[in-house]
């Protein structure tokens, strides 16, 4: 069978990373200090829980430290294990690099299934893992700084920062210590959005450029493109919604663990939403055909397949059946490097991951200057840049009445000039920045260089150059 050749997840990261390091020149040795995972701590620990004590295994793996802190999620999920955990460390240290966000590379892990805990004992959970961590410094806003991932969110962020703080009362600092907080624990505008907008902002970026929708044989723009995706967790809902509100594209697909919905009309992402958040899937969702087997519905006729859920996910087995000209990894590894191998062969454009969901990390990092700045982003600026635009306004305005009728301004100009920016404006124009740089280094090495033949390569090349550089830089 052809999956049982299927490498593991960090296997699959080592085969792409060699693919890349091949083309490049890196002096001997360094190769290989970049390619493996720095440490990988292991904890196991005991909470008393329904009158039993009940042990829990975690990890927090350092993939690199040529810059610090480190930074990359908290999984909570009963498949977290040492080749994810390490996996996914590795292609935080590739992000970051990417998108110059300056960290290094990190990922932490908890087995446990959150569902089968309420409330209250995923507390006690969560703030005894980040008390093993934080004694180690595992967790700390200048070495190590965790952020959500798939299992936890806002709320699990908030019980680290606060179990930080407790054990470190003086730390001025301290709410730095992680991201992804709620807004009023000291979070940021527009963070849980931000891996989905990111991949909306990575596929508009795409679809600048004739030469990159001609590699995929697609043609025009977003609007009316037919969008399947897999996941409708918190970057795949954003991601989707997104693309359907503003920019037109048709969600025709959308798969989740219980099956899969399809409609060549076009899905409402929000009521989809809605109703796995209330009925834990999609299955009897009223207004769209059910799909038991989603697997087909990953296989479907459509413009752009966004995974946004799980690694792994298209392997050696289907990736000849996928027909999507082009893939975006909104998910971490979705795609295995045998799979990988089949895609390209057949000419389907992949926007890798360490690339597509560079968002969250990005919009992590503004979080983490906010926190060590003690002030929101736009609240010294705001009102003067309001009222230098309101003086070009009245001046207009007194010209206008000399000029006639025919110059006056437009009502929605003028109130959409003459209002400052507030944080989630500010952070999404960074977003946007940081993504459509990012995307313009690795299109150039694509188009650039003619033994670099997809997107991933490229990606890895800007990368491992970037990190390479900042440890010859260190003398090593
Ligand atoms: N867990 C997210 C990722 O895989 C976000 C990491 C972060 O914000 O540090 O990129």
């Amino acid at each position: 069978m052809a999956r049982s050749k299927e490498p593991s997840f960090r296997e699959s990261v080592d085969l792409m990373f060699n693919r890349a390091v091949a083309l490049m020149d890196l002096p001997p040795g360094l190769e290989e200090k970049i390619r493996v995972c720095n440490a990988t701590y292991t904890v196991r620990f005991g909470v008393r829980l329904r009158g039993q004590i009940q042990t829990f295994t975690g990890y927090r793996s350092v993939h690199s430290e040529h810059m610090e802190p480190v930074k990359g999620g908290i999984r909570f999920s009963l498949g977290v294990n040492q080749d994810e955990v390490e996996a996914l460390a590795a292609l935080m240290t590739y992000k970051c690099a990417l998108v110059e966000a300056p960290f290094g590379g990190s990922k932490g892990g908890l087995c446990v299934d959150p569902r089968e805990y309420d409330a209250h004992e995923m507390e006690q959970i969560t703030r005894r893992f980040a008390y093993e961590l934080i004694k180690r410094d595992l967790i700390h806003p200048s070495q190590n700084v965790p952020a959500p991932d798939m299992g936890t969110g806002e709320r699990e962020m908030a019980w680290i920062a606060d179990q930080y703080a407790r054990m470190n009362t003086t730390d001025i600092n301290a709410r730095a210590c992680v991201t992804g907080k709620p807004l009023n624990a000291g979070g940021i505008s527009g963070r849980v959005e931000a891996t989905g907008r990111g991949v909306q902002y990575a596929l508009r970026e795409f679809f600048r450029d004739a030469r990159d929708m001609q590699k995929a044989g697609v043609t025009g723009s977003l609007d009316g493109k037919r969008v399947v995706v897999q996941g409708l967790g918190n970057v795949g809902y954003h991601a989707a919604k997104f693309l359907a509100q503003e920019d037109g594209a048709k969600i025709i697909g959308i798969i989740e663990h219980d099956g899969a919905l399809f409609d060549e009309n076009g899905l409402d992402v929000d009521a989809v939403r809605h109703w796995i958040v209330g009925h834990g899937g999609v299955a009897g969702y009223p207004k769209a055909a059910h799909h038991a087997d989603g697997s087909a519905v990953l296989e479907a006729d459509c413009d752009i397949l966004i995974p946004a859920a799980l690694e792994g996910v298209i392997h050696m087995e289907n990736a000849p059946r996928i027909k999507a000209p082009l893939i975006i990894e909104a998910a971490n590894g979705p795609i295995t490097a045998g799979a990988d191998d089949i895609l390209r062969a057949k000419g389907t454009v992949i926007i890798p991951d360490m690339y597509a969901n560079a968002g969250g990390v990005t919009v992590s990092y503004f979080e983490w200057v906010k926190n060590l700045s003690h002030i929101r982003f736009g609240r010294m600026q705001r009102r003067q840049e309001e009222a230098r635009h309101q003086l070009i306004v009245d001046e207009l305005e007194r010209l206008s009445k000399h000029l006639g009728d025919q110059w006056s301004m437009t009502p929605d100009f003028k109130q959409k000039y003459l209002r400052g920016a507030d944080e989630l404006e500010l952070v999404r124009s960074g977003l946007d920045d940081t993504m459509r740089i990012a995307y313009q280094a690795m299109r150039d090495v694509w188009h650039g260089r003619d033994d670099v033949e997809d997107l991933r390569t490229a990606a890895y090349l800007v990368s491992i150059d970037k990190v390479a550089k900042s440890y010859q830089a260190k003398g090593l």
